[in-house]
């Protein structure tokens, strides 16, 4: 399958008073349509600035991401963007939080009212629709700032660090829950984690990054023979070793 994006040859650096803070050197990688590409890096190695230029909110110094869409188009995929804390807001109920991205953008319609409602019963969340972000679990408020991304349709959803707030056990259900439902959606996936069993868990490929300035140190595919579909299949395959050990490796030894 055809790249729908091509990084090639991405640079950044910071500028501040004190000086130049470079993060991104050289950063060239391909993302197929369909693909879930986890990113993994030492901490404040760039990851957080990488995504933010995928997502256009920052505009790459040197090098370029050229669109390649299927039909010829040119048109930049419709981002969704989930980061680390799920940003509810507690002044608002659960419902009034899931509709914020149609209301700001004015696409209040019919079907993507329709997409809400079914989102909300697929991730259990109907019958908490009134309550206030405080009163759910971790997991039913990432579940929530989910269905909030996916109101609005994207194409391609960016996550950052999405799931390191919450307890391990609830980690491992709702990481493959919302991936699963992400899949299902035929979405394309970018996700940063640090968690490298979370990555080889979810991934088709892993790009690793270096320390600051983040340059592409390895791309690994993901082939994993999975016994079943649960959470735990990925972390009990027979490869999942072999590959968290390569990762490990490529992490601990900086050249
Ligand atoms: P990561 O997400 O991998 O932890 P970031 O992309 O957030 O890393 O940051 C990469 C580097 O750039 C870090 O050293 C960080 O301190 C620096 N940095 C991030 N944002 C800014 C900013 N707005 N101004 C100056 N330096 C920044
Ligand atoms: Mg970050």
């Amino acid at each position: 399958m055809q790249n729908i994006l091509e990084l090639k040859n991405i640079g950044y650096s910071y500028h501040s008073l004190h000086g130049e803070t470079k993060a991104l050197d050289n950063i060239s990688f391909g993302v197929r349509e369909g693909e879930f590409i986890a990113i993994v890096g030492p901490s404040g190695c760039g990851k957080s600035t990488l995504l933010s230029i995928i997502a256009g909110l920052l505009e790459p110094e040197e090098g370029t991401i050229a669109v390649n869409n299927p039909d010829g188009s040119l048109h930049y995929p419709k981002i969704g963007y989930m980061l680390q804390k799920d940003h509810l807001f507690e002044w608002r109920s659960v419902y009034r939080n899931v509709i914020l991205g149609l209301e700001l953008n004015h696409c209040m319609t019919k079907e993507c009212l329709e997409t809400v409602e079914r989102l909300l019963t697929d991730y259990g969340l109907d019958k908490f629709r009134d309550k206030r972000p405080s009163e759910l679990s971790g997991g039913m408020k990432q579940r929530a700032a989910l269905i909030r991304t996916l109101a609005l349709e994207p194409q391609l959803l960016l996550l950052d660090e999405p799931f390191s707030a919450l307890d391990y056990q609830t980690r491992l259900f709702v990481s493959e829950d919302i991936c699963r439902l992400i899949r299902a959606a035929g979405k394309t996936m970018i996700i940063i984690t640090h968690d490298l069993s979370e990555a080889i868990s979810l991934a088709d490929r892993i790009i690793v990054l270096s320390g600051r300035p983040a340059i592409v140190k390895r791309e690994v595919t993901v082939n994993l023979t999975l016994a079943d579909d649960s959470p735990l299949a990925a972390r009990n395959a027979p490869e999942f070793q072999g590959y968290f050990n390569m990762l490990w490796e490529e992490l601990t030894h900086e050249h």
